[in-house]
């Protein structure tokens, strides 16, 4: 239960001059002597009421303070409790991001494998690259002195081709000759 002064609706401290009115109500000691002085009257009720009728209150301040301890403990239970709450949530997160950076770091392991592999695949394919590039090389060069033997080979029969004509032209020029010849022999015979 919590009790305030009508006057300036504040709660009472334990330790303030409280003082009850003929009538029965409660205000703090400075409130109704204030108003006093303007009015006659009780502030809660209107009844008559004069400065010199005002009884002291005597709080039982113990129960009071046993109250407020109470209450006190239950709020610090409660907020223990959701102290407790909160530290199972945080080590729940913590456990969740220590798993994921696990996670992340054999993530970033496997890829890291992968392009080694990856790199060494493509080293030993550079090399075959650069023996059959060499090879190649090496081909052409074969090519190109075959090339020049065949040309030379060439040039040696178109030149025996124009002998054998020259021949072939004698030859002819010989068989005319003789038939000439035979003509005339077989003429001078009859
Ligand atoms: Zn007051
Ligand atoms: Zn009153």
């Amino acid at each position: 239960m919590e009790l305030s002064c009508s006057v300036c609706s504040e709660l009472y401290d334990p330790s303030a001059h409280v003082v009850t009115t003929r009538c029965g109500h409660m205000f703090h000691n400075d409130c109704i002597i204030t108003w006093l002085e303007r009015s006659q009257t009780c502030p809660a009720c209107r009844s008559e009421c004069i400065a010199t009728g005002l009884v002291k209150v005597h709080f039982n301040v113990t129960a009071h303070l046993e109250a407020c301890t109470t209450k006190l403990v239950q709020k610090m239970d409660n907020l223990t409790l959701k102290l407790e709450e909160q530290a199972k949530t945080l080590k729940q997160m913590e456990e969740k991001s220590t798993k994921c950076r696990e996670e992340q770091t054999i993530a970033r392991q496997t890829l890291q494998d992968e392009l080694d592999n990856i790199t060494l695949k493509l080293d030993a394919q550079t090399e075959t690259l650069q023996k059959i590039e060499k090879r190649t090389g090496k081909c052409k060069e074969k090519q190109n002195i075959m090339e020049e033997t065949l040309q030379i080979l060439l040039d040696e029969v178109r030149t025996q081709s124009t002998v054998i004509r020259d021949l072939e032209d004698k030859m002819d020029e010989c068989t005319v000759g003789l038939g000439d010849f035979l003509t005339n022999m077989f003429d001078t015979s009859n």
